[in-house]
């Protein structure tokens, strides 16, 4: 609900013609008054002390209802909630004009949320009256709501009230004003009622037509400002569900389902990071694969399950004995692959050792069996800047092959 870009040079038209308007009446009154160089001449009489008063009184009035108006322009710029800013828009124009009570009504759902104000020492039941009233009145003023919509300005502009809608009903009726408004092309729809304690002049309302005008802008306004609020939300949600599912692939991308280590892929573009850093710094590397003896046997004897369970397993026993440094992989079906950056194969075999024996000694306890599974690793060395990672891979395969013929559950270093 987009606000009219003629809201604001409206309500400031208003107010320049609101001035207008009450300037007129006191120019007016000056004109009427008597003759004021004869009034220096003569004795003045009581009419003319009277005169005088009327015109200072007349002239206080329009300087309060200015100020007045001015005072609403600020509380709904600073719009916070329909209720706290109808509250305080109620005592404003209370001071400007003599009332007993005023009513907002607007439509929230199927029926108006109503809000009143009543003057200090007024009577609680009078209150009801003049809501039943603003109720019956406002179900009368629907019946005109279809004229609101038409017209372009018709969601800022609220029309003259229909004639029956001044308060000429009965006795009690007699006071009573109110003023329809629209908001967002038609779709809120309010109305303020207003009682005086006297019958409403021209002037009155003319300054509560200009108050109602500023109080459909000022809803206008929130509820655009409210629904850019939610969209702004809802955007945040969608942003933050969508950055989310882009980790979430980012990291499925990256990393091995069952084990959760990094993906072959992965690792090699890890390795070849860590390469690069090595052969530019002269940093010694190492390469470890190493594989799951007899992981066929386990499968067939034990299950399929069980052998994953024990891929798992053997995924955070070599984890678990890694430096943060180190890099590890899942490179095939039971083939794990690291790399130890500025280790060379000696040091880097300590570790492999260490995570060997800790397989070695690890073991699932079924209802029928105790599984347990060993590991054979194979290590290499970079060794000049003719090496390249695929060679350095290719030794450490080499190494895992001697480790496996030279009886299996054991680490071999590469010797070339
Ligand atoms: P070796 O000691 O020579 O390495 O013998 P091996 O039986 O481990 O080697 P082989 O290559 O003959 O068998 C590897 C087995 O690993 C066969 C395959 O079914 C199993 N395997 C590969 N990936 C998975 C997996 O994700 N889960 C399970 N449970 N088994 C797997
Ligand atoms: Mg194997
Ligand atoms: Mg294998």
């Amino acid at each position: 609900m987009a606000v009219h870009p003629a809201a604001d040079i409206f309500t400031s038209a208003l107010h320049v013609e609101f001035a207008t308007f009450e300037l007129d009446k006191v120019q007016e009154a000056l004109m009427s008054g008597p003759d004021p160089v004869s009034a220096h001449e003569e004795v003045e009489t009581q009419e003319d002390v009277a005169w005088r008063d009327h015109r200072i009184a007349e002239l206080e009035r329009s300087q309060r209802r200015l100020q007045r108006l001015f005072d609403i322009s600020k509380v709904l710029t600073c719009f916070q909630s329909f209720e706290r800013t109808v509250a305080e828009v109620f005592v404003l124009i209370a001071d400007a004009l003599s009332l007993r009570s005023a009513i907002v009504m607007l439509e929230t759902g199927r029926s108006p949320q109503i809000l009143s104000w009543q003057a200090a020492g007024e009577n609680g039941r009078r209150l009801e009256v003049a809501k039943a009233h603003a109720q019956e009145v406002y179900r009368d003023l629907n019946r005109f709501r279809k004229k609101l919509d038409e017209g372009p300005a018709a969601g800022l502009m609220a029309p003259q009230p229909p004639a029956s809608a001044i308060g000429t009903k009965s006795e009690t009726t007699r006071n009573f004003v109110m003023l329809p408004f629209a908001v967002g092309h038609g779709c809120i729809f309010g109305a303020l009622q207003i009682e005086g304690r006297g019958e409403m002049e021209e002037s009155d309302l003319f300054f509560i037509n200009v108050v109602v005008n500023q109080l459909a802008i000022a809803l206008d306004r929130d509820s655009a400002d409210r629904a850019l609020r939610i969209s702004e939300a809802s955007l945040e949600v969608a942003n933050r569900e969508l950055r989310e599912a882009l980790a979430r692939e980012q990291l499925m991308s990256r990393t091995d389902g069952l084990t959760g280590l990094n993906n072959r892929r992965h690792f090699l573009e890890v390795a070849a990071h860590e390469w690069a850093v090595a052969q530019r710094y002269g940093l010694p590397l190492a390469m470890m694969l190493f594989d799951i003896d007899r992981f066929k046997l386990i499968n067939d004897t034990a299950g399929h399950q069980l052998g994953d369970e024990i891929l798992k397993r053997v995924a955070r026993a070599a984890s678990e004995r890694l430096r943060a440094a180190d890099v590890l992989g899942r490179y095939g079906g039971e083939e794990f692959i690291v790399v130890f950056p500025g280790s060379t194969a000696q040091q880097a075999a300590v570790v492999a050792e260490r995570i060997r024996e800790a397989i070695a000694a690890d073991g699932i306890e079924t209802r029928s069996v105790r599984v347990s599974a060993t590991i054979s690793a194979g290590l290499a060395e970079a060794l000049s800047d003719q090496d390249t990672l695929e060679q350095l891979i290719r030794r450490a395969d080499r190494a895992l092959y001697d480790a496996k013929a030279k009886g299996r559950n054991c680490v071999v270093v590469d010797s070339s």
